[in-house]
């Protein structure tokens, strides 16, 4: 990499972190936004670690997911894609553990995924709208607009967004017609299946969950609508997200 490259990356990645990491919580992220009949969907997804712990070891969301959207499986982990995975409680929710914590607690493996930020940074840093929020709130990819800055890797302050570091087509088992593949230098991540969302289905992850008899463990629905299972499930339970005190308003809640 030339040096006048490298400095661009590294100075814009310094000043991209004190964007992410903001200062204390603000107070409009603890207010609950109106909602509004005649919007469209905001979609948002529950996730109830304590039923996804019931199956120790089980992949099924991971596996649909990288399979549906032709997610390679690189095997050295400095080039790893991923769109959704696993992580312990710890280091999912690093303020909610303490010296008394369970170990049973703490290595609890939850998934995770991008939290399609209601206040996303990595939309604020993108120099080329190659990544946007659309008005569902899914936050989402214009390959072919992404000029690999690598910006928004920078900002997101929950890794969920990965590079090609190489083409990825030689490490895919099965290409799957129903999404393109990517190309080497572009950045990707979850989408909260949009091209299933726009023929009325629902995403991957919560279809193989449910249908590997693990029904409820994923939820996925519109917070407009107060009937929705997710509505209904924030109603119900206690749930947290990632890293509250950003300030980026995470769409996927957990139930713990
Ligand atoms: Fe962007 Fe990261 Fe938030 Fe996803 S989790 S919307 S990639 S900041």
């Amino acid at each position: 990499m030339d040096k006048g490259r490298r400095d661009f990356l590294g100075i814009s990645g310094a000043s991209l972190l004190g964007l992410a990491i903001g200062g204390p919580v603000a107070a409009s992220s603890l207010e609950r936004p109106a909602r509004d009949a005649d919007a469209g969907p905001r979609w948002a997804m529950v996730i109830d670690t304590n039923k996804c712990r019931e199956r120790e070891g089980c992949d099924a969301c991971s596996a649909a997911c990288h399979d549906v959207h032709n997610v390679p499986d690189i095997p050295e982990p400095r080039h790893e894609v991923k769109w959704i995975w696993k992580e312990s409680y710890a280091d999912t929710f690093p303020t909610q553990v303490h010296p008394y914590t369970q170990e049973s607690v703490k290595n609890r493996r939850v998934p995770i995924l991008c939290n399609h930020c209601d206040r996303p940074p990595c939309v604020r840093v993108c120099p080329t709208q190659a990544t946007f929020k659309a008005e569902d709130g899914v936050v989402t990819m214009d390959m072919h607009r992404c000029i690999g800055c690598r910006y928004c890797i920078a900002a997101c302050p929950y890794g969920s967004r990965s590079f090609n570091w190489r083409d990825p087509r030689p490490f895919i088992d099965e290409v799957q017609g129903d999404y393109p593949t990517r190309s080497k230098g572009v950045v990707e991540k979850c989408n909260f299946c949009k091209e299933r969302l726009a023929r009325g289905g629902q995403p991957a992850c919560v279809e193989a969950c449910a249908a590997g008899g693990h029904e409820g463990a994923i939820l996925f629905g519109d917070l407009n609508d107060p009937e929705s299972d997710v509505s209904r499930a924030l109603r119900e339970a206690n749930t947290i997200r990632r890293k509250p005190s950003l300030g980026t308003a995470p769409h996927i809640f957990y139930i713990v």
